[in-house]
Protein backbone atom coordinates (compact mmCIF):
# COMPACT_ATOMS: atom_id res chain seq x y z
CA UNK A 1 0.00 0.00 0.00
CA UNK A 2 1.12 3.78 -0.39
CA UNK A 3 0.26 7.25 -0.45
CA UNK A 4 0.05 9.47 -3.59
CA UNK A 5 2.22 12.18 -4.12
CA UNK A 6 0.95 14.73 -7.07
CA UNK A 7 3.67 17.66 -7.54
CA UNK A 8 3.39 20.76 -10.03
CA UNK A 9 1.48 18.40 -12.23
CA UNK A 10 0.89 20.36 -15.68
CA UNK A 11 -0.53 18.50 -18.66
CA UNK A 12 -0.58 20.28 -22.18
CA UNK A 13 -2.50 18.03 -25.14
CA UNK A 14 -0.65 18.20 -28.70
CA UNK A 15 -3.06 20.23 -29.90
CA UNK A 16 -2.18 22.84 -27.32
CA UNK A 17 -5.25 22.37 -24.63
CA UNK A 18 -4.05 22.75 -21.08
CA UNK A 19 -6.35 20.09 -19.14
CA UNK A 20 -4.22 20.37 -15.85
CA UNK A 21 -2.58 23.61 -14.75
CA UNK A 22 -0.24 22.84 -11.69
CA UNK A 23 -1.94 20.59 -9.68
CA UNK A 24 -0.57 19.09 -6.19
CA UNK A 25 -2.40 16.70 -4.48
CA UNK A 26 -1.14 14.63 -1.36
CA UNK A 27 -3.09 11.73 -0.78
CA UNK A 28 -2.97 9.61 2.28
CA UNK A 29 -2.18 5.86 2.45
CA UNK A 30 -4.78 3.76 2.74
CA UNK A 31 -7.18 7.22 2.02
CA UNK A 32 -10.36 7.39 0.20
CA UNK A 33 -9.71 10.41 -2.35
CA UNK A 34 -12.01 11.77 -4.81
CA UNK A 35 -11.43 14.04 -7.60
CA UNK A 36 -14.62 15.99 -8.22
CA UNK A 37 -15.71 18.84 -10.64
CA UNK A 38 -17.28 19.40 -13.76
CA UNK A 39 -16.97 18.30 -17.34
CA UNK A 40 -13.44 19.05 -18.54
CA UNK A 41 -12.12 20.06 -15.40
CA UNK A 42 -9.25 17.57 -16.27
CA UNK A 43 -9.86 15.00 -13.55
CA UNK A 44 -9.78 12.05 -15.92
CA UNK A 45 -6.34 13.51 -17.00
CA UNK A 46 -5.12 13.61 -14.00
CA UNK A 47 -6.08 10.19 -13.14
CA UNK A 48 -4.91 8.98 -16.25
CA UNK A 49 -0.95 11.03 -15.69
CA UNK A 50 -1.32 8.66 -12.07
CA UNK A 51 -1.84 5.42 -13.95
CA UNK A 52 1.03 6.42 -16.11
CA UNK A 53 -1.41 6.16 -19.08
CA UNK A 54 -1.25 9.75 -20.73
CA UNK A 55 2.29 11.71 -19.87
CA UNK A 56 2.02 15.04 -18.05
CA UNK A 57 3.79 17.85 -19.77
CA UNK A 58 6.04 18.77 -16.28
CA UNK A 59 5.45 17.35 -12.87
CA UNK A 60 6.11 14.38 -10.64
CA UNK A 61 3.93 11.65 -9.63
CA UNK A 62 5.27 9.59 -6.22
CA UNK A 63 3.14 6.58 -5.76
CA UNK A 64 4.71 5.35 -2.19
CA UNK A 65 8.39 5.92 -2.22
CA UNK A 66 8.65 5.67 -5.91
CA UNK A 67 8.88 8.62 -8.57
CA UNK A 68 6.96 6.74 -11.24
CA UNK A 69 7.16 9.46 -13.67
CA UNK A 70 8.95 7.29 -16.24
CA UNK A 71 7.23 3.53 -15.18
CA UNK A 72 5.07 2.18 -17.95
CA UNK A 73 1.47 1.40 -16.81
CA UNK A 74 2.35 -2.37 -15.64
CA UNK A 75 4.91 -1.13 -13.56
CA UNK A 76 3.01 1.67 -10.92
CA UNK A 77 1.47 -1.59 -8.85
CA UNK A 78 -1.75 0.17 -9.84
CA UNK A 79 -5.65 -0.84 -10.41
CA UNK A 80 -7.77 0.76 -12.55
CA UNK A 81 -12.04 0.78 -13.01
CA UNK A 82 -13.14 2.50 -15.81
CA UNK A 83 -16.47 3.45 -16.87
CA UNK A 84 -16.82 0.67 -19.68
CA UNK A 85 -16.65 -2.58 -18.27
CA UNK A 86 -13.99 -3.99 -20.38
CA UNK A 87 -14.21 -7.66 -19.54
CA UNK A 88 -13.16 -10.13 -22.08
CA UNK A 89 -16.52 -11.05 -24.11
CA UNK A 90 -15.19 -14.88 -24.69
CA UNK A 91 -14.48 -15.37 -21.22
CA UNK A 92 -16.07 -17.13 -18.13
CA UNK A 93 -16.24 -14.44 -14.45
CA UNK A 94 -13.63 -16.92 -13.28
CA UNK A 95 -11.37 -16.73 -15.88
CA UNK A 96 -11.53 -12.65 -16.32
CA UNK A 97 -10.64 -12.71 -13.03
CA UNK A 98 -7.45 -15.11 -13.26
CA UNK A 99 -6.97 -13.13 -16.42
CA UNK A 100 -4.04 -10.48 -15.05
CA UNK A 101 -2.57 -13.30 -12.92
CA UNK A 102 -2.23 -15.71 -15.37
CA UNK A 103 -0.19 -12.78 -17.76
CA UNK A 104 2.07 -12.35 -14.20
CA UNK A 105 2.71 -16.12 -14.30
CA UNK A 106 1.58 -16.35 -11.01
CA UNK A 107 1.17 -20.41 -9.77
CA UNK A 108 -2.19 -21.88 -10.15
CA UNK A 109 -2.53 -22.47 -6.91
CA UNK A 110 -2.29 -18.83 -5.67
CA UNK A 111 -4.38 -17.91 -8.60
CA UNK A 112 -7.31 -19.84 -7.50
CA UNK A 113 -6.95 -18.45 -3.92
CA UNK A 114 -7.05 -14.70 -4.83
CA UNK A 115 -9.84 -15.38 -7.70
CA UNK A 116 -12.25 -17.11 -4.80
CA UNK A 117 -11.31 -14.54 -2.36
CA UNK A 118 -11.91 -11.47 -4.77
CA UNK A 119 -15.05 -13.46 -5.99
CA UNK A 120 -16.21 -13.40 -2.16
CA UNK A 121 -15.97 -10.03 -1.62
CA UNK A 122 -18.07 -9.08 -4.64
CA UNK A 123 -20.68 -11.43 -3.73
CA UNK A 124 -19.80 -13.19 -7.67
CA UNK A 125 -20.00 -16.79 -6.44
CA UNK A 126 -23.46 -17.65 -8.49
CA UNK A 127 -21.94 -15.82 -11.64
CA UNK A 128 -18.66 -17.35 -11.76
CA UNK A 129 -19.31 -20.12 -14.86
CA UNK A 130 -21.12 -17.16 -17.48
CA UNK A 131 -19.60 -15.03 -19.84
CA UNK A 132 -20.13 -10.82 -19.82
CA UNK A 133 -23.43 -11.34 -22.26
CA UNK A 134 -25.16 -12.78 -19.49
CA UNK A 135 -24.27 -10.58 -16.88
CA UNK A 136 -26.19 -7.24 -16.06
CA UNK A 137 -24.47 -4.09 -16.43
CA UNK A 138 -23.99 -4.13 -12.75
CA UNK A 139 -22.60 -7.33 -12.56
CA UNK A 140 -20.12 -6.76 -15.13
CA UNK A 141 -18.92 -3.61 -12.97
CA UNK A 142 -18.78 -6.17 -9.53
CA UNK A 143 -16.62 -8.18 -12.20
CA UNK A 144 -14.62 -5.02 -13.05
CA UNK A 145 -14.01 -4.28 -9.76
CA UNK A 146 -13.10 -7.81 -8.86
CA UNK A 147 -10.62 -8.11 -11.46
CA UNK A 148 -8.89 -5.00 -9.93
CA UNK A 149 -8.93 -6.68 -6.48
CA UNK A 150 -7.19 -9.62 -7.55
CA UNK A 151 -3.57 -8.04 -8.51
CA UNK A 152 -4.06 -6.82 -4.56
CA UNK A 153 -2.65 -3.33 -5.99
CA UNK A 154 -1.01 -0.51 -3.94
CA UNK A 155 -3.58 2.02 -5.15
CA UNK A 156 -7.39 1.47 -7.05
CA UNK A 157 -7.64 4.56 -9.43
CA UNK A 158 -11.25 4.73 -10.56
CA UNK A 159 -12.64 7.26 -13.17
CA UNK A 160 -16.56 7.38 -12.82
CA UNK A 161 -17.01 3.42 -12.49
CA UNK A 162 -20.58 3.89 -11.54
CA UNK A 163 -22.04 5.94 -14.56
CA UNK A 164 -23.44 3.46 -16.50
CA UNK A 165 -25.90 1.76 -13.82
CA UNK A 166 -28.92 2.82 -12.98
CA UNK A 167 -29.99 4.95 -9.74
CA UNK A 168 -30.35 2.25 -7.33
CA UNK A 169 -27.64 -0.27 -8.30
CA UNK A 170 -25.58 2.92 -8.14
CA UNK A 171 -26.34 3.44 -4.68
CA UNK A 172 -25.50 0.13 -3.88
CA UNK A 173 -22.64 -0.28 -5.60
CA UNK A 174 -21.52 2.79 -4.38
CA UNK A 175 -21.51 1.35 -0.75
CA UNK A 176 -19.90 -1.72 -1.55
CA UNK A 177 -17.10 0.20 -2.79
CA UNK A 178 -16.59 1.76 0.27
CA UNK A 179 -17.00 -0.95 2.35
CA UNK A 180 -14.49 -2.90 0.40
CA UNK A 181 -12.11 -0.05 0.68
CA UNK A 182 -12.28 -0.10 4.17
CA UNK A 183 -11.88 -3.20 4.53
CA UNK A 184 -9.00 -3.79 2.49
CA UNK A 185 -7.39 -0.19 3.63
CA UNK A 186 -6.03 0.38 0.06
CA UNK A 187 -5.64 3.90 -1.24
CA UNK A 188 -8.39 4.70 -3.63
CA UNK A 189 -8.62 7.53 -5.95
CA UNK A 190 -12.15 7.88 -7.26
CA UNK A 191 -12.95 10.30 -9.69
CA UNK A 192 -16.34 11.41 -10.62
CA UNK A 193 -18.62 14.26 -11.65
CA UNK A 194 -21.69 13.51 -9.07
CA UNK A 195 -20.98 15.50 -6.12
CA UNK A 196 -23.38 13.00 -3.97
CA UNK A 197 -21.13 10.19 -4.93
CA UNK A 198 -18.16 12.73 -3.95
CA UNK A 199 -19.36 13.22 -0.46
CA UNK A 200 -21.00 9.73 0.26
CA UNK A 201 -17.68 8.46 -0.70
CA UNK A 202 -14.84 10.61 0.22
CA UNK A 203 -12.77 10.90 3.33
CA UNK A 204 -11.06 13.58 1.69
CA UNK A 205 -12.84 15.75 -1.87
CA UNK A 206 -10.44 17.65 -4.12
CA UNK A 207 -12.78 20.03 -6.48
CA UNK A 208 -10.96 20.93 -9.60
CA UNK A 209 -12.05 23.72 -12.06
CA UNK A 210 -10.51 24.79 -15.24
CA UNK A 211 -7.75 22.15 -14.58
CA UNK A 212 -6.95 23.95 -11.25
CA UNK A 213 -7.55 22.54 -7.89
CA UNK A 214 -9.78 24.70 -5.74
CA UNK A 215 -10.22 23.31 -3.06
CA UNK A 216 -9.27 20.34 -0.96
CA UNK A 217 -11.23 19.22 2.50
CA UNK A 218 -13.14 16.46 4.16
CA UNK A 219 -16.93 16.18 2.36
CA UNK A 220 -18.20 18.35 5.87
CA UNK A 221 -15.62 21.01 5.22
CA UNK A 222 -16.10 21.81 1.79
CA UNK A 223 -19.65 21.90 2.78
CA UNK A 224 -19.42 24.23 5.36
CA UNK A 225 -16.81 26.66 3.78
CA UNK A 226 -16.53 26.34 0.04
CA UNK A 227 -13.02 27.74 -0.34
CA UNK A 228 -14.30 29.83 -3.75
CA UNK A 229 -17.29 31.01 -5.16
CA UNK A 230 -17.31 28.15 -7.90
CA UNK A 231 -17.30 25.73 -5.30
CA UNK A 232 -20.20 27.06 -3.38
CA UNK A 233 -22.38 27.04 -6.30
CA UNK A 234 -20.66 23.57 -7.25
CA UNK A 235 -21.22 21.71 -4.19
CA UNK A 236 -25.18 21.19 -2.93
CA UNK A 237 -28.39 20.44 -3.97
CA UNK A 238 -30.25 23.00 -3.94
CA UNK A 239 -27.25 24.93 -4.06
CA UNK A 240 -25.86 27.93 -1.54
CA UNK A 241 -27.60 31.31 -1.81
CA UNK A 242 -25.15 33.53 -3.04
CA UNK A 243 -26.43 36.89 -1.55
CA UNK A 244 -24.84 40.57 -2.36
CA UNK A 245 -24.19 41.43 0.94
CA UNK A 246 -22.92 44.97 2.70
CA UNK A 247 -21.46 45.57 6.72
CA UNK A 248 -24.12 47.94 8.02
CA UNK A 249 -24.34 48.40 12.09
CA UNK A 250 -22.45 45.68 12.86
CA UNK A 251 -24.53 43.09 10.66
CA UNK A 252 -24.60 41.70 7.25
CA UNK A 253 -27.22 43.07 5.55
CA UNK A 254 -28.75 41.42 2.17
CA UNK A 255 -30.97 43.46 -0.13
CA UNK A 256 -34.52 42.96 1.38
CA UNK A 257 -32.92 43.85 4.89
CA UNK A 258 -31.97 40.00 5.43
CA UNK A 259 -29.54 40.13 8.50
CA UNK A 260 -27.05 37.55 8.58
CA UNK A 261 -24.51 37.14 11.70
CA UNK A 262 -21.24 38.57 10.08
CA UNK A 263 -17.93 36.88 10.65
CA UNK A 264 -15.41 38.15 12.06
CA UNK A 265 -12.25 40.08 10.56
CA UNK A 266 -14.80 41.42 7.56
CA UNK A 267 -13.09 44.32 5.53
CA UNK A 268 -15.98 46.30 4.26
CA UNK A 269 -13.41 47.95 1.49
CA UNK A 270 -14.52 45.68 -1.90
CA UNK A 271 -17.86 43.80 -2.81
CA UNK A 272 -19.19 40.97 -0.65
CA UNK A 273 -21.36 37.72 -1.39
CA UNK A 274 -22.26 35.40 1.26
CA UNK A 275 -22.86 31.75 1.17
CA UNK A 276 -26.31 30.85 3.28
CA UNK A 277 -27.40 27.04 2.81
CA UNK A 278 -30.98 26.88 2.26
CA UNK A 279 -31.65 25.10 5.35
CA UNK A 280 -29.57 28.14 7.26
CA UNK A 281 -32.54 30.15 6.95
CA UNK A 282 -36.17 29.58 7.50
CA UNK A 283 -39.21 30.95 6.82
CA UNK A 284 -42.37 32.36 8.99
CA UNK A 285 -46.13 33.57 8.74
CA UNK A 286 -45.44 37.61 7.97
CA UNK A 287 -45.16 39.97 10.74
CA UNK A 288 -42.97 37.90 12.22
CA UNK A 289 -40.43 39.05 15.16
CA UNK A 290 -36.82 39.77 13.17
CA UNK A 291 -38.00 38.63 9.92
CA UNK A 292 -38.33 40.34 6.69
CA UNK A 293 -40.87 40.36 4.23
CA UNK A 294 -41.26 38.26 1.35
CA UNK A 295 -43.27 36.75 -1.00
CA UNK A 296 -43.17 32.78 -1.80
CA UNK A 297 -42.20 32.55 -5.71
CA UNK A 298 -42.19 28.36 -5.75
CA UNK A 299 -42.84 25.34 -4.01
CA UNK A 300 -41.17 22.33 -4.80
CA UNK A 301 -41.76 18.99 -2.60
CA UNK A 302 -39.43 16.68 -1.84
CA UNK A 303 -40.45 13.96 0.13
CA UNK A 304 -39.57 14.58 3.18
CA UNK A 305 -38.96 18.52 3.27
CA UNK A 306 -39.75 21.33 0.90
CA UNK A 307 -37.48 23.88 -1.16
CA UNK A 308 -38.96 27.15 -1.01
CA UNK A 309 -38.12 29.82 -3.51
CA UNK A 310 -38.86 33.32 -1.92
CA UNK A 311 -38.19 36.86 -2.76
CA UNK A 312 -36.21 39.03 -1.31
CA UNK A 313 -35.32 42.44 -2.43
CA UNK A 314 -35.33 41.38 -5.98
CA UNK A 315 -32.99 38.48 -5.19
CA UNK A 316 -34.04 34.94 -5.50
CA UNK A 317 -33.24 32.97 -2.32
CA UNK A 318 -34.42 29.17 -1.59
CA UNK A 319 -34.67 28.09 1.84
CA UNK A 320 -35.40 24.42 2.75
CA UNK A 321 -37.93 24.02 5.19
CA UNK A 322 -39.53 20.54 6.66
CA UNK A 323 -42.73 19.02 4.69
CA UNK A 324 -44.85 20.00 7.80
CA UNK A 325 -44.75 23.87 7.13
CA UNK A 326 -46.53 25.11 4.68
CA UNK A 327 -46.87 27.85 2.65
CA UNK A 328 -47.94 28.77 -1.46
CA UNK A 329 -46.93 30.87 -4.20
CA UNK A 330 -47.37 34.48 -4.09
CA UNK A 331 -48.64 34.29 -0.36
CA UNK A 332 -46.80 36.63 1.94
CA UNK A 333 -44.15 35.18 4.45
CA UNK A 334 -41.39 36.37 6.60
CA UNK A 335 -37.89 35.49 5.84
CA UNK A 336 -34.91 35.42 8.57
CA UNK A 337 -31.67 33.82 9.20
CA UNK A 338 -30.93 30.67 12.18
CA UNK A 339 -27.31 29.56 10.59
CA UNK A 340 -24.68 30.77 12.42
CA UNK A 341 -21.50 33.19 10.29
CA UNK A 342 -22.05 32.47 6.45
CA UNK A 343 -18.47 32.00 4.41
CA UNK A 344 -17.94 35.74 3.13
CA UNK A 345 -16.68 35.48 -0.65
CA UNK A 346 -14.87 38.71 -2.66
CA UNK A 347 -17.29 39.16 -5.16
CA UNK A 348 -14.21 40.52 -7.81
CA UNK A 349 -12.10 37.64 -6.89
CA UNK A 350 -14.40 35.45 -6.51
CA UNK A 351 -12.18 34.20 -3.15
CA UNK A 352 -13.48 33.34 0.40
CA UNK A 353 -12.43 36.22 2.94
CA UNK A 354 -13.82 35.73 5.48
P1 LIG B 1 -15.19 14.49 -18.10
O1 LIG B 1 -15.87 14.45 -16.77
O2 LIG B 1 -16.03 15.06 -19.19
O3 LIG B 1 -14.50 13.21 -18.47
P2 LIG B 1 -12.68 15.57 -17.10
O4 LIG B 1 -12.81 16.51 -15.98
O5 LIG B 1 -12.28 14.19 -16.80
O6 LIG B 1 -14.01 15.59 -17.96
P3 LIG B 1 -10.49 15.63 -18.97
O7 LIG B 1 -11.00 14.45 -19.73
O8 LIG B 1 -9.30 15.45 -18.13
O9 LIG B 1 -11.65 16.26 -18.09
O10 LIG B 1 -10.24 16.81 -20.02
C1 LIG B 1 -9.71 18.07 -19.61
C2 LIG B 1 -9.57 18.96 -20.83
O11 LIG B 1 -8.63 18.40 -21.73
C3 LIG B 1 -10.85 19.12 -21.63
O12 LIG B 1 -10.90 20.44 -22.11
C4 LIG B 1 -10.70 18.14 -22.77
O13 LIG B 1 -11.41 18.58 -23.90
C5 LIG B 1 -9.23 18.18 -23.00
N1 LIG B 1 -8.69 16.90 -23.54
C6 LIG B 1 -8.83 15.66 -23.01
N2 LIG B 1 -8.18 14.74 -23.74
C7 LIG B 1 -7.62 15.41 -24.80
C8 LIG B 1 -6.81 15.04 -25.91
N3 LIG B 1 -6.42 13.78 -26.11
N4 LIG B 1 -6.43 16.02 -26.76
C9 LIG B 1 -6.78 17.31 -26.56
N5 LIG B 1 -7.53 17.74 -25.53
C10 LIG B 1 -7.95 16.80 -24.65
Amino acid sequence: MAGIEVTSLHKRYPDGTVAVEHVDLSIGDGELFVMLGPSGCGKTTTLRAMAGLERQTSGDIRIGDTLVNDLPPAERDIAMVFQFYALYPHLKTRDNLAFPLRAEGMPKAEIRERVDEAARMMRLGPLMDRKPHRLSGGEQQRVALARALVRRPRAFLMDEPLTNLDAELRADTRTEIKHLQAELGTTMVYVTHDQVEAMSLGHRIAILNKGRVEQVGTPLEVYNRPASLFCAAFIGSPPMNLLDVEVADGLLRAPGGLALTPPSGLRRDRPLVAGVRPEALEITPPGTQDTVPCEVVSVEVLGDEIIYVVTSGEQDVRVRMPRTVRFDPEEAVGLRHTGGPPPVYDSSTEELVA
